[in-house]
């Protein structure tokens, strides 16, 4: 049986939010089976669970936000980029501010302290979600248009093409694809770091937005050049966050997905749309599982390989 994965012990972190600039810690603990990944505002006067799924997106401007009454956690998405990379499907995620900490502005933090925790399997199958016909959204018309979309796979890959006007993104690949069977999330995908303009800083301050940003949680370009004084991660580092934040868009409908993704030029707002027409969509998917590990996609049934 292809098993469900949580982690062996707890672990913390302490940073930043990228666009509260709070100060917040994270606590992150083992959770039963089919319990699925609950974050805990543990601030609150009453602690309240919101646990993840397609319907608890509740905002998409910049980040993606899960909420449930009045309680939110804002930029979810790099946490649980990481936790689909490993495979985690049970977790419970303590938080002591509404927005989740920025770290390196990659999934490598979260990474290494999943890892350093363990991983341990558990006895319950891993439940899927398996694509059976084409699901499809689009938005925008002409230079504006974007599009995302599913298509059945034994697995789970992306492909993903932005289309950035700017000297620094130009010079670099704007298309890429990645098999999570290869196993090489955590070499390929985890370390690409968001980014951002300079020119886009100022009015985000003025919205009490990116106040935690900065050159050590970011790719800072003026309009020529990235101004960080290492330069980029991989040659691709632009798309390849693409590629990652797609993938913890797409881990918040609750289940791992069997399906190709496909997006041009899509972000947190059409991927969470895409997940919705999926669940509305009632007759392109079923649910998976794999009581014989060999018949699971290549890939699947070995832990993620460390650094
Ligand atoms: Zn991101």
């Amino acid at each position: 049986m292809l098993q469900q994965r949580t982690l062996k012990t707890l672990t913390r972190a302490v940073g930043v939010g990228l666009h509260s600039g709070q100060r917040v810690e994270l606590t992150l603990r083992p959770a039963p089976p089919d319990t699925g990944i609950v974050f805990r505002r543990v601030d609150l006067p009453e602690p309240v669970d919101i646990p993840v799924s397609a319907e608890a997106v509740t905002d998409t401007r910049m980040a993606s936000t899960i909420g449930s009454g009045h309680a939110k956690v804002h930029t979810v998405e790099h946490l649980m980029s990481a936790c689909a990379g490993l495979g985690l499907d049970n977790l419970y995620v303590d938080i002591t501010a509404e927005e989740v900490p920025i770290l390196d502005g990659s999934a490598a933090s979260f990474v290494f302290l999943l890892q350093s925790a363990g991983i341990v399997l558990q006895n319950a199958p891993r439940r899927f979600i398996r694509i059976l016909r084409p699901v499809e959204v689009r938005a925008g018309e002409g230079a504006q248009a974007k599009w995302a979309r599913l298509d059945p796979y034994h697995g789970f890959k992306l492909s993903f093409e932005i289309d950035f006007d700017h000297p620094a993104v130009d010079a670099t690949g704007q298309r890429v694809e990645f098999d999570l069977g290869s196993g090489r999330y955590s070499r390929d995908i985890a370390r690409a770091r968001t980014f951002g303009f300079t020119r886009d800083v100022e009015m985000m301050r003025a919205h009490g937005l990116a106040l935690g940003g900065g050159l050590d949680n970011a790719i800072v370009m003026d309009d020529y050049k990235v101004l960080n004084s290492e330069g980029l991660r991989y040659d691709d580092e632009f798309v390849k966050h693409k590629i990652l934040d797609a993938m913890g868009d797409l881990y918040l409908l609750g289940k791992p997905l069997l399906a190709a993704y496909s997006a041009f030029r899509s972000g947190h707002a059409l991927n969470n749309q895409l997940l919705r027409a999926l669940l509305a969509e009632r007759s392109a998917w079923e649910p998976a599982s794999f009581e014989d590990e060999r018949e699971a996609p290549r890939g699947f049934a070995q832990p993620a390989p460390a650094w």
